[in-house]
């Protein structure tokens, strides 16, 4: 059967099209998020959602308005070009400068070949300004939020559809038509992105609960434990350095017993915190993980064992230094640490924990309070 005798009419073809564009969207950023995550990676959500989604919405409207322009049909395609325009405006955040959306603009005048055109003009500006207040609005968290959204892609959607009326010679019914189209697209849209957007937040959520820890908000065991896999492989595959340190804090049972769970709780915390802080300091490529009550393990990256019983040691004294104030007492604590590097003989990722933690086991038999590397 040929696909002229179903008789579609074009809104149903508009809401596909509008549909399978935002589908199209989300596929590919659960697809690069979820690779990205796989390697154990830090995922900038944002950068990769304005990424996938400007391509997203460029390609599709500069392809839709190659095949119409330059006749008396290139206006077919503007409610599909407001749409795309909210789309990365409003639902994606994307701050574009002002002067850049106006460059885009101009570069589409040239394509469709009414540069002349003083409408064309207006319309250009008038276009700007409405991503300009889409993005404005979007950032804010007014109440009525549908209200707000619809009342503007609305009042800029019927001045922008006037001025291609003026310039196509359209008539009041066709202009009425699109017009209606567009709002159900519009609102379409709306419902469809913040229902996947739902869906991506429970996910992040989900993520977030199995990877981190809730007390110290630092990663836990399973982050380590995938961490570790896929340091190994890389170190392995491309003969670089890896490191580990492992610390335990001495007495700790004293201090749940001494002070109650709570006063433990608070030094996990602290140590944490500390921990991280120092850390960051030395390179964002070195990352802690609480392993288990109070023991933490700390992948390095391309560190060899000197640089990292450096960083290690820092470790130790800031943690030593750790005032931690409760109730009406002041805590301290100290570690016993084990540093080790990866070497030929570990045949996976357990072989090289055994040797740092028989090194830290080392520390602790030896009167704690110490380091052993090796
Ligand atoms: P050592 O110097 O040999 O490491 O002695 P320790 O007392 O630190 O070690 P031990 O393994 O005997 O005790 C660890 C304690 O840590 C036991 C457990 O109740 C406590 N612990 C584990 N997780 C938590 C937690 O999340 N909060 C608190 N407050 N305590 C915890
Ligand atoms: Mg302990
Ligand atoms: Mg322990």
């Amino acid at each position: 059967m040929a696909w002229s005798i179903w008789l579609v009419p074009p809104i149903i073809t508009s809401v596909f099209f509008v549909l399978g564009v935002i589908t199209l969207y989300w596929s590919i950023f659960n697809w690069v998020t979820a690779k990205v995550e796989s390697q154990n990676k830090p995922v900038n959500v944002k950068r990769v959602q304005i990424a996938i989604g400007t391509t997203c919405a460029v390609v599709s409207v500069f392809a839709l308005q190659l095949i119409v322009r330059d006749s008396h049909l290139s206006w077919t395609f503007t409610n599909f070009q407001l749409l795309l325009l909210i789309f990365v405006a409003y639902f994606l955040q994307l701050k574009i400068p002002h002067w850049l959306i106006f460059l885009a603009g101009v570069g589409f005048m040239l394509m469709n070949g009414n540069f002349t055109a003083v409408l064309s003009w207006v319309y250009t500006l008038l276009f700007v300004l409405f991503y300009v207040i889409s993005y404005q609005q979007s950032t804010h968290l007014w109440r009525w939020p549908y209200t707000r959204y619809i009342t503007i892609a609305m009042l800029f959607a019927v001045a922008l559809w006037f001025l291609v009326k003026l310039r196509f010679h359209l008539d009041w019914n066709t202009y009425f038509i699109e017009l209606g189209d567009y709002a159900v697209l519009a609102t379409l849209m709306y419902g469809y992105f913040k229902i996947q957007d739902k869906d991506r937040r429970i996910k992040d959520r989900l993520f977030q609960s199995a990877n981190w820890d809730a007390l110290t908000r630092v990663q836990n065991y399973a982050a380590y434990d995938r961490a570790i896999a896929y340091q190994f492989q890389q170190s392995t595959a491309h003969n670089t350095d890896l490191s580990m340190v492992m610390f335990d804090i001495d007495h700790f049972k004293h201090v749940n017993d001494t002070y109650g769970h709570l006063a433990g709780d608070e030094v996990l915390k602290q140590v944490a915190s500390t921990v991280t802080a120092t850390l960051k300091k030395v390179d964002s490529k070195i990352i802690l993980y609480r392993t288990g009550g109070e023991e933490f393990n700390i992948i390095f990256p391309d560190y060899d064992l000197e640089r990292t019983r450096a960083v290690a040691e820092q470790v130790f004294e800031a943690v030593k230094d750790l005032k931690i104030p409760y109730n009406d007492v002041v805590l301290n604590v100290t570690i016993s640490v084990g540093v080790s590097v990866l070497s030929a003989s570990d045949h996976n990722p357990l072989d090289f924990y055994k040797r740092v933690d028989a090194n830290l086991y080392h520390s602790k038999k030896n009167g704690r309070m110490q380091i052993t590397a090796g």
